[in-house]
């Protein structure tokens, strides 16, 4: 394991659907809404997310 701590210490979002810890590199599936960026383990997720966020954000 590399010592990223430091460099990379809030490169961790919550998926919002699933609450998994993912990893915000420039693969990562995101999507923004109202302005905030949120981060997905999958596309599954994303579209969860996208198609009725505000049962996610309460
Ligand atoms: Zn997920």
């Amino acid at each position: 394991m590399r010592l990223n701590f430091l460099s990379k210490q809030s490169n961790k979002a919550q998926d919002p659907v699933c609450l998994m810890k993912v990893e915000k590199d420039e693969n990562a599936l995101n999507y923004e809404y109202k302005g905030r960026t949120y981060y997905f383990c999958s596309e599954n997720c994303k579209e969860q997310f996208r198609q009725n966020p505000d049962q996610f954000l309460s």
